[in-house]
């Protein structure tokens, strides 16, 4: 058996006029996150460990800030191609583990949601996503939401 790590960070400044989109799971009334696609950093945090783990580049390389096609993409694109990538190598996702860093909105009461989708997304059991919310505590980054996650998977 073979086994392979991969990690993936992702982090987005707030936009007034775009809405939420954190793991497939919209959240109304909370300003969204600036980006050529929807913001999403979970997904592209997920989409990243995922190409590093192959050794498939990265998301920047795949789906281009410069590339009109991906203005306004909805993630589970970028999702969708890496775990083609993942399974046309033989590999099967064993587990994906994310931190959420964000003071607002709150991550906890949606962990469950998010977990169920990015699961249904990636064809896996719930059990084996991991989502944990994590305020900033003072830490004066910039005005986002960023995300740090692994995968591993094995063939
Ligand atoms: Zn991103």
């Amino acid at each position: 058996m073979e086994v392979r790590v991969g990690l993936g960070f992702d982090s987005h400044e707030f936009d007034e006029d775009k809405p939420l989109v954190l793991g497939g799971i919209r959240f109304e009334g909370h300003r969204g996150l600036k980006g050529h696609s929807d913001g999403d950093v979970i997904l592209h945090a997920i989409t990243d460990a995922l190409l590093g783990a192959v050794g498939e580049g990265d998301i920047g390389e795949l789906f281009s800030d410069d590339d009109s096609r991906w203005k306004g993409a909805d993630s589970r694109v970028f999702l969708g191609e890496a775990l083609k990538r993942v399974r046309e190598k033989g590999f099967e996702v064993v587990n994906v583990d994310c931190v959420v860093v964000a003071d607002s909105p709150r991550i906890s009461p949606a962990k469950r949601a998010i977990r169920e989708r990015i699961a249904s997304l990636m064809g896996i059991p719930p059990d084996r996503v991991s989502v944990k919310g994590k305020r900033k505590e003072g830490f004066s980054g910039e005005d986002g939401i960023s995300c740090i996650c692994t995968v591993l998977l094995m063939r």
